[in-house]
């Protein structure tokens, strides 16, 4: 695949009716995933069934258009599992040379495989979900076996090949991980030994009960959790992104994202999702507003992007 570098002259910015700026773009590369999360929200799709997934060549100009005309150099690969792609290596060497922070969330079954190429193809860091360190619980949650052993050697794999900062992505689910916070940051505390310091994040999700309502029982208290986090916490920051809190617990950075009833986290939205199929997706939780790009024709992706712009509004408060 060819290598190219964004010789498109930045433009304009992106910025929508409410005034928040596009930074990111988070592409679902494929709805395919080997493990079924009984809480998944499919970053918003809500399919299972397979579509035609978008080429690695329109995910390329796509970003290489984002870069260049709107100068947003952050990527994220999502899914699905994103490796599952047998081409992401190839996608991430071809936007390397016109982006800052290329990273992926992935459930790290098949990270020990494929860390060392992406690190080396370009990708900055990864998410890795792990909701449980106790195997019956995280077989439960992903409605699979054997995983959890693939998964830990992924996070190493990950810490070794300086796709780093990894953040462990744990979904708090009320009577089935949430007393598992204190055992998730000693497992970051060990693997920040390995890494050297300072390599690990445990962020901490809310879930959101929207996509399966069957999951409603599982809303854990997690104001109550974030409470006591900040009791303990010796430094809190504030993120721009989403204005996520970050606490610094007994030397552990734990991320906290919050997105239920927060008006604050639509505020400060500043990525922009593309489905697995090619469309781009202004809101997480809506699906009656998707733009098609049809084409890898730099006007059309141009336009494209403006026009999806129209249609981003906070889904809370509205
Ligand atoms: N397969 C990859 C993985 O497991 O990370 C990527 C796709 S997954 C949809 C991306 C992230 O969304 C994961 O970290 C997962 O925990 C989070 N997620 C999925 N459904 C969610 C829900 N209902 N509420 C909150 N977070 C959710």
């Amino acid at each position: 695949m060819p290598i190219r570098t964004s010789k498109t002259e930045i433009k304009e910015r992106l910025i929508d009716d409410y005034g928040r700026e596009i930074r990111s773009l988070r592409f679902s590369i494929t709805n395919r995933c080997n493990l079924n999360c009984i809480y998944c929200h499919r970053e918003g799709e809500g399919r299972r069934e397979l579509v035609e997934e978008i080429s690695a060549e329109l995910v390329i100009e796509i970003a290489r258009v984002a870069s260049g005309y709107f100068n947003i150099r952050k990527i994220k690969f999502s899914g699905g599992e994103p490796l599952m792609r047998d081409d992401l290596v190839d996608i991430v060497q071809g936007m390397r040379d016109f982006e800052d922070d290329i990273s992926a969330t992935t459930n790290g079954v098949f990270l020990k495989k494929y860390a060392a190429e992406l690190a080396d193809a370009g990708m900055d860091r990864v998410n890795v979900s792990l909701d449980s360190l106790k195997e019956e619980r995280y077989d439960f949650i992903t409605s699979s076996s054997n995983n959890l052993p693939k998964v830990i050697e992924g996070i190493y794999s990950a810490i070794d090949a300086g796709l780093t900062p990894v953040k462990l992505n744990m979904v708090l689910l009320k009577g089935i991980n949430d007393d598992e916070i204190v055992g998730m940051m000693d497992f970051v505390r060990e693997c920040n030994k390995r890494g050297g310091g300072g390599v690990v994040i445990l962020q901490l999700i809310e879930l959101i009960p929207y996509f399966n309502p069957s999951v409603q029982n599982y809303e854990a208290d997690f104001y109550g959790v974030e409470a006591e986090l900040k009791s303990k916490a010796s430094a809190i920051k504030t993120r721009r992104m989403q204005h996520r809190r970050k606490y610094f617990v007994d030397g552990v950075e734990v991320e906290v994202v919050h997105p239920i009833d927060n008006t604050e986290f639509c505020a400060n939205c500043s990525r922009l999702r593309i489905t697995s199929d090619g469309k781009i997706k202004p809101c997480l939780l809506r699906n009656d507003n998707l733009v098609p790009i049809e084409s890898v024709d730099e006007r059309h992706i141009i336009n494209k992007l403006k026009l999806a712009m129209r249609y981003r509004e906070p889904f809370y408060g509205r």
